[in-house]
Parts: C-alpha cells; structure tokens; sequence
C-alpha cells in the first residue's frame, strides 16, 4: 500500500514548506563539473572555525568513544561568566533550530498562534506548523520589523512573538527605543523570541539585545548560534538564555545527548577565542563597506546590513541571476523564496570572494541587460 504515510501521518506535514538551504558546493561541483567554487549563501564564516576550537577539537578526537556530557556542564558554566547570568537560565542546542523546534513543541497545539515577520527565517513557521499552530506574518516595513503592528495582531491565542534581531534575510535592526516600547506594552503571556544569530556582528548602538528582558525575567528567549561568527555551522551547536522556568521545561523534552562532544569542546574553545572574533568582525566590515562602494557605483540598491549578508535588488529575475553566477562558480541566495524576486541574498566574504562575486555579478547583469 502505497498511501500509508497520507492515511497514517499527522495532517500537520503536509502543510509544511520544505526549509531551502544554501546550496553546498559539492552539489555544485557535481552538477557543473566546476572546481573552484565560493559559496556566499549561508552566512557562513569566510575566515572559517575558530583556531582555538579547531585546536580543542583535535585534541578531543580521542574521546569519541564516550557519550557527551548530557547537561553541557562547562560550556554553561562557561557562558554564564561571560553573560552574568545563571546557569539555570541557559539551554543548549543541536544547533538554535534545535531549541526553535523544543520551544515549538513545549508549547505550541493546533489552535494557537505565533506571530512572526515576512520575510524572516522559515524556521519559526516551519516548527510552528509541525505542531498544528496558526501562522500569522507581519510583513516587514522599511525592511524591518513593523513592532506596532505586531502588537496589534496579538490576540489570547498568541503564545509566541518572533524577533529575528538582526533580521535574516535583510540584516536589519529592531531600533532600542521601539523595542522598549514593545516590551513595555506586550502581554506578559506571550513568549517573546529574539533570535540573535548575527548578535556578535551589529555595529550600530542602536542595538538592543533581549538578554536585558531575560534579566528582568520577562517570558523570553535569547537565541544564539556558534554557526555563524564562531564558524562552527558543521558541528550544530546554538545556545538560548531564558527564564530558569521555561529552560526546565524545554530540558524535559530535549534528547539526553543532543549537544555531540566534539560541539561542546569546539564552542567551550571558540567563546574565549577574542582574536578571531575580532577578526572575523574587521574583515565583515570592511567586506560591507567594499560591496556598498561597488553597489553604489553599478546603481544597485540594497538594504544596509548588521549582520555578515547583505540584500540587493539585482534588477533582474534573481532566478537567472542565481544560475548564471553558479556556472561562475559563485552560490548566493535568491530572494523570490523570501517574496523578492529581483533580490538576492549575499554573504559578506573574505576581500578576494568579494570581488570575485563583483567580477561575476558585473557581467551576469551585462548579460541580461
Ligand atoms: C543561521 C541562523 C540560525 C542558526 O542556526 P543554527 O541552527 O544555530 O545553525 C538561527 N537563526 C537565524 C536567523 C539564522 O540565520
């Protein structure tokens, strides 16, 4: 019988829109019969892992054989020194999309609801259908988070609030001010997710991180990553800070070894790597301030960023684009999945990637003139 999973499976499923992730380069070698390939489509780190974690990494290859430690205990102890903040406030993660999916299921049922921008990352929808709950998108305004009406659109039903801060795929902030003023006014139960995967590459003051409502304990969740400027994004390692009420509950429905070993030790090590966070920071910066020059310079807007991506209206069906810079050799991402068309999404990389994709781009758009 063919038709088991359609009989048989939650009807949740089938309302799922399958995650598109950036394209790996092995795919694409295998597909163009290309060799030198650059990937700018993930926001991955250009200067790759943390040398330290790499180190610790190394040295723990022989550990393999044992299970990790269950509770992450050094790594937590670990980020609640630097955070100053309890240890019984933190949770860790196979990846931040493992503690979107835990908080999806602790307290999402059909008939309640999330509220989230569009576009934003696709994995608040995608974790809130799995479980049955309503959707409701708040298109961005200016590129960013529309906060007024967001709260608008709150009813008895909202059980979670989705803040991606700085916003993927636009790399724009949520101002501090317009934040207070939202925290100030928000039912206090509504759980408020600030996803802070780019937190460590904000340059503008205006920033404002959701720690400081974790803090007041407010019912909310800091997320962030080691998949981003830390270069860990093979390992799956993310972290949250949250109330030590809703992290007890979220621990009761995670897997007893969820975080693998080599992950904990890799990001136990890449937290005290302040060289190359800096690193990593001087050279996205720069990066931004090299592709705003060239983009300025070949009339192409695109939206200031704080994060390591940047996105721009090519002008062109980013379709075309896509598959015309692939044969190049250069993966980016496409903005039609995000309700942009002409956009495309572009990871900030090292100098030589960043020209490279300049190089490319210049004459993908000649091209389709
Ligand atoms: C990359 C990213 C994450 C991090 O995901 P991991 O599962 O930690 O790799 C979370 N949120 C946003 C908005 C991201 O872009």
């Amino acid at each position: 019988m063919r038709d088991f999973v359609t009989r048989k499976a939650r009807p949740e499923i089938f309302s799922l829109k399958p995650y598109v992730p950036g394209k790996p380069i092995e795919e694409v070698r295998r597909e163009l019969g290309i060799k030198d390939i650059i990937k700018l489509a993930s926001n991955e780190n250009p200067l790759g892992t943390s040398p330290k974690a790499r180190e610790a990494i190394s040295e723990a290859l022989g550990q393999m054989h044992h299970y990790p430690d269950a509770n992450c205990f050094e790594l937590k102890k670990r980020l609640a020194e630097v955070h100053k903040i309890s240890e019984s406030s933190i949770v860790v993660g196979n990846g931040s999309d493992e503690i979107l999916m835990l908080l999806a299921m602790a307290f999402l049922s059909s008939g309640d609801g999330i509220i989230y921008a569009k576009p934003s990352f696709a994995e608040y929808e995608f974790t809130a259908r799995i479980m049955g709950a309503e959707c409701v998108e708040i298109p961005l305004k200016d590129f960013t988070h529309d906060l007024e009406k967001i709260l608008t659109a709150v009813t008895p039903r909202t059980k979670m609030v989705f803040i991606c801060n700085p916003n993927n795929p636009t790399g724009t902030i949520v101002d501090a001010g317009a934040m207070q003023s939202f925290m100030d006014r928000i039912s206090e139960d509504v759980l408020v997710v600030f996803d802070e995967a780019y937190q460590e590459y904000v340059e503008n003051p205006n920033f404002l991180s959701g720690l400081k409502y974790v803090k007041a304990d407010r019912n909310a969740i800091v997320l962030r990553t080691f998949s981003k400027i830390y270069g860990l994004a093979g390992l799956r390692i993310g972290y949250g800070f949250t109330t030590p009420e809703i992290a007890q509950a979220l621990e009761m429905i995670t897997e007893p070894f969820n975080v693998n070993l080599l992950a904990q030790v890799g990001a136990l090590a890449a937290i005290d790597d302040i060289r190359h966070v800096e690193e990593s920071r001087r050279v996205n910066s720069q990066g931004k301030e090299y592709l705003y020059e060239m983009f300025n310079e070949m009339g192409l807007a695109y939206v200031p960023t704080e994060s390591n991506f940047i996105f721009l209206d090519s002008g062109r069906d980013c379709q075309a684009v896509f598959k015309a810079l692939l044969r190049l050799g250069i993966i980016v991402r496409t903005g039609d999945t995000f309700g942009y068309p002409t956009f495309i999404r572009v990871t900030v990389g090292t100098r030589q990637e960043n020209e490279r994709f300049i190089n490319g781009l210049k004459k993908v758009l000649a091209e389709q003139e």
